[in-house]
Protein backbone atom coordinates (compact mmCIF):
# COMPACT_ATOMS: atom_id res chain seq x y z
CA UNK A 1 0.00 0.00 0.00
CA UNK A 2 1.55 3.81 -1.10
CA UNK A 3 1.40 6.13 1.64
CA UNK A 4 -0.33 9.53 0.53
CA UNK A 5 -1.05 10.56 3.95
CA UNK A 6 -0.15 14.10 3.70
CA UNK A 7 -0.74 16.72 6.10
CA UNK A 8 -2.93 19.27 4.89
CA UNK A 9 -2.19 22.64 4.57
CA UNK A 10 -5.23 24.46 5.23
CA UNK A 11 -6.36 27.71 3.68
CA UNK A 12 -7.05 29.26 7.16
CA UNK A 13 -5.34 32.73 6.30
CA UNK A 14 -6.55 35.30 4.30
CA UNK A 15 -10.38 36.38 3.05
CA UNK A 16 -12.99 33.82 3.70
CA UNK A 17 -14.29 32.36 0.37
CA UNK A 18 -17.33 30.09 -0.22
CA UNK A 19 -19.59 28.74 -2.61
CA UNK A 20 -23.45 28.38 -2.71
CA UNK A 21 -23.37 25.39 -5.79
CA UNK A 22 -26.81 23.96 -6.75
CA UNK A 23 -27.05 21.42 -9.81
CA UNK A 24 -29.72 22.73 -11.98
CA UNK A 25 -31.78 19.65 -12.06
CA UNK A 26 -35.01 20.52 -10.44
CA UNK A 27 -36.51 23.36 -8.11
CA UNK A 28 -34.66 24.72 -5.15
CA UNK A 29 -36.27 22.75 -1.88
CA UNK A 30 -35.98 23.57 1.71
CA UNK A 31 -32.75 21.04 1.89
CA UNK A 32 -31.14 23.79 0.02
CA UNK A 33 -32.06 26.60 1.91
CA UNK A 34 -30.49 24.79 4.69
CA UNK A 35 -27.20 24.87 2.90
CA UNK A 36 -27.71 28.62 2.25
CA UNK A 37 -28.11 29.23 5.62
CA UNK A 38 -25.11 27.56 6.33
CA UNK A 39 -23.03 29.45 3.76
CA UNK A 40 -24.38 32.44 3.59
CA UNK A 41 -24.09 32.36 7.76
CA UNK A 42 -20.17 31.15 7.73
CA UNK A 43 -19.45 34.10 5.21
CA UNK A 44 -21.20 36.79 7.26
CA UNK A 45 -19.30 35.63 10.16
CA UNK A 46 -15.66 35.92 8.60
CA UNK A 47 -16.58 38.97 6.78
CA UNK A 48 -16.28 36.48 3.68
CA UNK A 49 -17.78 36.45 0.28
CA UNK A 50 -20.04 33.67 -1.42
CA UNK A 51 -20.01 33.15 -4.86
CA UNK A 52 -22.25 31.30 -6.96
CA UNK A 53 -21.99 28.29 -9.12
CA UNK A 54 -24.11 26.15 -11.23
CA UNK A 55 -23.11 23.12 -11.76
CA UNK A 56 -24.74 22.03 -14.72
CA UNK A 57 -22.39 19.44 -15.81
CA UNK A 58 -24.68 17.08 -16.16
CA UNK A 59 -26.11 18.57 -19.85
CA UNK A 60 -28.62 15.78 -20.20
CA UNK A 61 -30.31 16.22 -17.33
CA UNK A 62 -29.45 20.39 -16.44
CA UNK A 63 -32.30 22.80 -17.67
CA UNK A 64 -32.36 26.84 -18.10
CA UNK A 65 -35.83 26.74 -16.62
CA UNK A 66 -34.48 24.98 -13.43
CA UNK A 67 -31.46 27.37 -13.21
CA UNK A 68 -33.90 30.47 -13.81
CA UNK A 69 -36.14 29.48 -10.99
CA UNK A 70 -33.18 28.58 -8.62
CA UNK A 71 -32.09 32.72 -8.75
CA UNK A 72 -35.09 33.60 -8.67
CA UNK A 73 -36.14 31.86 -5.75
CA UNK A 74 -32.77 32.67 -4.08
CA UNK A 75 -33.39 35.98 -4.91
CA UNK A 76 -36.69 36.69 -3.24
CA UNK A 77 -35.53 34.45 -0.05
CA UNK A 78 -32.97 37.73 0.07
CA UNK A 79 -29.81 35.32 -0.63
CA UNK A 80 -27.32 37.40 -2.57
CA UNK A 81 -23.78 36.11 -3.75
CA UNK A 82 -20.88 38.13 -5.01
CA UNK A 83 -18.87 38.37 -8.24
CA UNK A 84 -20.64 36.78 -11.16
CA UNK A 85 -22.47 33.41 -11.82
CA UNK A 86 -20.27 30.46 -13.16
CA UNK A 87 -21.87 27.57 -14.85
CA UNK A 88 -19.79 24.36 -15.08
CA UNK A 89 -21.26 24.20 -18.90
CA UNK A 90 -19.78 26.78 -19.89
CA UNK A 91 -15.92 25.53 -18.66
CA UNK A 92 -14.93 22.78 -21.07
CA UNK A 93 -11.83 24.58 -22.04
CA UNK A 94 -10.70 25.61 -18.10
CA UNK A 95 -11.39 21.20 -17.09
CA UNK A 96 -9.01 20.42 -20.14
CA UNK A 97 -6.38 22.60 -19.30
CA UNK A 98 -6.37 21.83 -15.74
CA UNK A 99 -5.96 17.79 -16.60
CA UNK A 100 -3.74 18.26 -19.15
CA UNK A 101 -0.76 17.38 -16.73
CA UNK A 102 -2.47 14.53 -15.31
CA UNK A 103 -2.92 13.04 -19.00
CA UNK A 104 0.64 13.79 -19.24
CA UNK A 105 1.77 12.22 -16.33
CA UNK A 106 -0.18 8.95 -17.74
CA UNK A 107 -2.43 8.95 -14.68
CA UNK A 108 -5.97 9.53 -16.86
CA UNK A 109 -7.05 6.53 -18.64
CA UNK A 110 -9.85 5.81 -21.27
CA UNK A 111 -12.99 3.28 -20.43
CA UNK A 112 -15.17 1.31 -22.21
CA UNK A 113 -17.25 0.12 -19.54
CA UNK A 114 -21.24 0.60 -20.04
CA UNK A 115 -23.20 1.20 -16.83
CA UNK A 116 -24.90 -1.79 -17.57
CA UNK A 117 -21.56 -3.94 -17.49
CA UNK A 118 -20.56 -2.00 -14.38
CA UNK A 119 -23.51 -3.18 -12.74
CA UNK A 120 -23.37 -6.90 -14.16
CA UNK A 121 -20.09 -6.99 -11.89
CA UNK A 122 -21.64 -5.25 -8.29
CA UNK A 123 -24.36 -7.63 -8.16
CA UNK A 124 -26.38 -4.27 -8.30
CA UNK A 125 -29.12 -2.76 -10.82
CA UNK A 126 -27.72 -0.33 -13.19
CA UNK A 127 -29.76 2.59 -11.50
CA UNK A 128 -27.94 2.28 -9.26
CA UNK A 129 -24.20 2.95 -10.86
CA UNK A 130 -24.97 6.97 -10.60
CA UNK A 131 -21.84 8.11 -8.43
CA UNK A 132 -23.38 7.04 -4.72
CA UNK A 133 -23.97 9.93 -2.04
CA UNK A 134 -25.17 7.05 0.16
CA UNK A 135 -22.53 6.20 2.35
CA UNK A 136 -22.25 2.15 2.14
CA UNK A 137 -23.95 1.59 -1.00
CA UNK A 138 -21.20 3.22 -2.86
CA UNK A 139 -20.18 0.32 -5.60
CA UNK A 140 -16.15 0.82 -6.44
CA UNK A 141 -15.23 1.00 -10.28
CA UNK A 142 -13.10 -2.42 -10.05
CA UNK A 143 -10.42 -0.65 -12.36
CA UNK A 144 -11.62 -3.20 -15.16
CA UNK A 145 -9.91 -0.91 -17.87
CA UNK A 146 -7.31 0.12 -16.61
CA UNK A 147 -4.96 -1.58 -18.12
CA UNK A 148 -6.68 -1.58 -21.62
CA UNK A 149 -4.76 1.47 -22.92
CA UNK A 150 -7.84 2.86 -24.60
CA UNK A 151 -7.47 6.59 -26.00
CA UNK A 152 -8.93 9.65 -24.34
CA UNK A 153 -11.88 10.09 -26.77
CA UNK A 154 -15.39 11.44 -26.47
CA UNK A 155 -16.96 8.19 -26.32
CA UNK A 156 -15.21 6.57 -23.16
CA UNK A 157 -15.10 7.53 -20.07
CA UNK A 158 -11.97 8.82 -18.48
CA UNK A 159 -10.68 7.89 -15.13
CA UNK A 160 -8.02 8.17 -12.70
CA UNK A 161 -5.83 5.64 -11.01
CA UNK A 162 -6.32 5.57 -7.79
CA UNK A 163 -3.33 4.43 -6.14
CA UNK A 164 -4.39 2.85 -2.35
CA UNK A 165 -3.53 5.18 1.01
CA UNK A 166 -5.67 7.30 3.39
CA UNK A 167 -6.61 10.92 3.06
CA UNK A 168 -7.00 12.88 6.62
CA UNK A 169 -8.92 16.01 6.98
CA UNK A 170 -10.81 17.67 9.52
CA UNK A 171 -14.67 18.62 9.65
CA UNK A 172 -15.29 21.53 11.39
CA UNK A 173 -18.64 19.88 12.13
CA UNK A 174 -18.17 16.39 12.52
CA UNK A 175 -14.23 16.15 13.78
CA UNK A 176 -11.18 14.41 12.00
CA UNK A 177 -11.86 12.31 9.11
CA UNK A 178 -10.40 9.35 7.70
CA UNK A 179 -10.96 7.80 3.85
CA UNK A 180 -9.58 6.05 1.47
CA UNK A 181 -10.80 6.88 -2.12
CA UNK A 182 -9.37 3.73 -3.87
CA UNK A 183 -11.67 1.70 -1.82
CA UNK A 184 -14.04 3.85 -1.53
CA UNK A 185 -14.70 4.37 -5.55
CA UNK A 186 -11.86 2.70 -7.10
CA UNK A 187 -10.67 4.84 -10.09
CA UNK A 188 -12.61 7.53 -10.04
CA UNK A 189 -14.51 8.61 -13.17
CA UNK A 190 -13.24 12.25 -14.36
CA UNK A 191 -15.50 12.60 -17.62
CA UNK A 192 -18.53 10.13 -18.60
CA UNK A 193 -19.25 8.57 -21.68
CA UNK A 194 -21.39 11.22 -23.04
CA UNK A 195 -18.72 13.97 -22.68
CA UNK A 196 -19.70 15.21 -19.69
CA UNK A 197 -17.07 16.47 -16.79
CA UNK A 198 -18.13 14.14 -13.72
CA UNK A 199 -19.54 16.28 -10.35
CA UNK A 200 -15.90 15.15 -9.18
CA UNK A 201 -13.62 16.54 -11.26
CA UNK A 202 -15.49 19.75 -11.76
CA UNK A 203 -16.35 20.52 -8.27
CA UNK A 204 -12.47 20.03 -7.78
CA UNK A 205 -11.19 22.29 -10.33
CA UNK A 206 -13.98 25.10 -9.60
CA UNK A 207 -13.15 25.14 -5.95
CA UNK A 208 -9.32 25.04 -6.31
CA UNK A 209 -9.81 27.89 -9.52
CA UNK A 210 -11.84 29.73 -7.46
CA UNK A 211 -9.77 29.69 -4.60
CA UNK A 212 -12.76 28.48 -2.37
CA UNK A 213 -11.49 28.33 1.41
CA UNK A 214 -14.11 26.94 3.10
CA UNK A 215 -16.60 23.90 1.18
CA UNK A 216 -20.08 23.93 3.33
CA UNK A 217 -22.48 21.07 2.29
CA UNK A 218 -24.63 18.41 3.27
CA UNK A 219 -23.66 15.57 5.19
CA UNK A 220 -24.33 13.11 1.81
CA UNK A 221 -21.11 14.62 0.40
CA UNK A 222 -18.65 13.86 3.18
CA UNK A 223 -17.72 10.38 1.59
CA UNK A 224 -17.12 12.47 -1.47
CA UNK A 225 -14.19 14.91 0.37
CA UNK A 226 -10.89 12.08 0.65
CA UNK A 227 -11.26 12.13 -3.25
CA UNK A 228 -11.67 15.29 -3.75
CA UNK A 229 -8.94 16.11 -1.37
CA UNK A 230 -6.69 13.61 -3.71
CA UNK A 231 -7.52 15.13 -6.93
CA UNK A 232 -6.94 18.80 -5.63
CA UNK A 233 -3.67 17.50 -4.67
CA UNK A 234 -2.93 15.85 -8.33
CA UNK A 235 -3.76 19.39 -9.95
CA UNK A 236 -1.97 21.53 -8.13
CA UNK A 237 -3.55 22.55 -5.12
CA UNK A 238 -1.37 23.08 -2.05
CA UNK A 239 -3.02 24.61 0.70
CA UNK A 240 -6.92 23.05 1.36
CA UNK A 241 -10.20 24.52 2.06
CA UNK A 242 -11.81 23.54 5.11
CA UNK A 243 -14.76 21.67 4.86
CA UNK A 244 -18.20 21.50 7.24
CA UNK A 245 -20.31 18.97 6.42
CA UNK A 246 -24.13 19.58 8.09
CA UNK A 247 -27.05 17.59 8.36
CA UNK A 248 -30.07 17.28 5.78
CA UNK A 249 -33.24 17.87 6.12
CA UNK A 250 -34.71 14.27 5.64
CA UNK A 251 -37.92 13.12 4.91
CA UNK A 252 -38.47 10.37 7.23
CA UNK A 253 -35.80 8.83 9.19
CA UNK A 254 -34.30 6.99 6.65
CA UNK A 255 -34.95 8.98 3.49
CA UNK A 256 -33.13 12.32 2.63
CA UNK A 257 -35.32 15.02 1.29
CA UNK A 258 -35.13 14.92 -2.48
CA UNK A 259 -36.11 17.33 -5.43
CA UNK A 260 -39.28 15.35 -6.53
CA UNK A 261 -40.72 16.31 -2.97
CA UNK A 262 -42.57 19.28 -4.38
CA UNK A 263 -44.34 19.90 -1.12
CA UNK A 264 -41.14 20.99 0.78
CA UNK A 265 -40.04 23.11 -2.69
CA UNK A 266 -39.49 26.86 -2.43
CA UNK A 267 -41.90 27.20 -5.65
CA UNK A 268 -45.00 25.12 -3.68
CA UNK A 269 -44.05 27.20 -0.62
CA UNK A 270 -44.20 30.54 -2.31
CA UNK A 271 -47.84 29.38 -4.27
CA UNK A 272 -48.90 28.51 -1.12
CA UNK A 273 -48.44 32.08 0.21
CA UNK A 274 -45.63 31.84 2.69
CA UNK A 275 -43.26 34.91 3.24
CA UNK A 276 -39.38 34.24 2.82
CA UNK A 277 -38.86 34.60 6.47
CA UNK A 278 -41.54 31.92 6.96
CA UNK A 279 -39.80 29.51 4.82
CA UNK A 280 -36.47 30.54 5.87
CA UNK A 281 -37.75 29.42 9.43
CA UNK A 282 -38.90 27.03 8.49
CA UNK A 283 -35.20 25.86 7.35
CA UNK A 284 -34.15 26.59 10.13
CA UNK A 285 -36.41 24.55 12.45
CA UNK A 286 -36.92 21.77 10.04
CA UNK A 287 -35.17 18.34 12.12
CA UNK A 288 -32.03 17.70 10.23
CA UNK A 289 -30.68 14.35 11.10
CA UNK A 290 -27.41 12.93 10.19
CA UNK A 291 -27.57 10.21 7.80
N1 LIG B 1 -23.84 20.55 -6.84
C1 LIG B 1 -24.00 19.83 -5.62
C2 LIG B 1 -25.46 19.71 -5.28
O1 LIG B 1 -26.29 20.33 -5.91
C3 LIG B 1 -23.28 20.48 -4.45
C4 LIG B 1 -21.84 20.38 -4.60
C5 LIG B 1 -20.98 20.74 -3.41
O2 LIG B 1 -21.41 21.54 -2.58
O3 LIG B 1 -19.87 20.26 -3.38
O4 LIG B 1 -25.80 19.00 -4.38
Amino acid sequence: MTKTDHKLIRSTDGPVITRFAPAPTGFLHLGHVVNALHVWQAAHDRDGRVLLRMEDHDRQRSRPEFEAAILEDLAWLGFQHDGHLIRQSERDAIYRKALQPLIDRELVYGCSCTRAQLAAGSGFPSTSIRASRDPGSEIPYRNTCRNQDLALTDDVGWRLRMEPGTESFFDEIGGPQVQDPSAQCGDLLLRDRLGNWTYQYAVTVDDHLQRITDVIRGLDLLPSTGRQIRLARLIGRSAMPRFAHHGLVMKSVTEKLSKSDGDTGVRELRAAGWSADAVLDLARRSVTLPL
